[in-house]
């Protein structure tokens, strides 16, 4: 079997139960061939990027150990996508599910298919921030740290969902 890598995924969805949805992504990513779930952050409630004329997103982040190849696991992430019945309609618009690689080891990839690091990394704080809630020290290949990136990040209303949410994406309890 070829060498192991540490590959970091992107995970966000503003559609049909975003919680649910990321919670089953979350256990289809587990299950990939070759691949073992190392770890995983929070979810976390943020506004949109690009068309503001949709709902909230979900995000979260997690840290695989795979023997794939870069392009395999893109090819199981798109996959994954439309399993969830994802639509591509427009240009950052709604979703059921958006699953981006993020990092790949130490690895750049500079395919027509495949950009890694994943361009948003450096910017993006609902990226950053589960990614330091899995590793607090993590650094990009070109050296860079992401708690250091993430203090320059444009705020976009990030809130940290507990399990008990009852914001309006989560199922409320039932009362007794
Ligand atoms: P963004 O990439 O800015 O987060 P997006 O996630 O909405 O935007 P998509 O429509 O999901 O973009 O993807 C467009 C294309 O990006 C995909 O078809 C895929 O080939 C390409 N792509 C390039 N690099 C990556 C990567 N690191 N992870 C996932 N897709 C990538
Ligand atoms: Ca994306
Ligand atoms: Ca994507």
């Amino acid at each position: 079997m070829s060498d192991r890598v540490q590959a970091w995924i992107g995970l966000g969805s503003n559609l049909e139960n975003p919680l649910e949805q990321l919670a089953r992504a979350v256990s289809g990513l587990a299950t990939l061939p070759d691949t073992t779930l190392l770890g995983q952050s929070a979810f976390y409630r943020s506004q949109p990027m690009g068309p503001q004329d949709q709902p909230d997103f979900v995000n979260g982040v997690v840290l695989l150990e795979t023997s794939l190849p870069a392009e395999t696991l893109l090819d199981h992430l798109q996959a994954l996508e439309q399993a969830h019945g994802r639509v591509r309609l427009r240009h950052w618009g709604p979703r059921t599910l958006d699953l981006d690689l993020l990092l790949y080891g130490n690895q750049t990839v500079a395919t027509t298919r495949l950009t890694v690091p994943h361009p948003g990394v450096t910017e993006r704080d609902f990226v950053l921030r589960p990614m330091l809630d899995i590793d607090p020290q993590l650094t990009l290949p070109d050296g860079r740290s992401c708690q250091g990136l993430l203090t320059q990040c444009t705020d976009n209303g990030l809130k940290r969902l507990q399990p008990s949410v009852t914001d309006g994406l989560a199922t409320p309890p039932h009362p007794h």
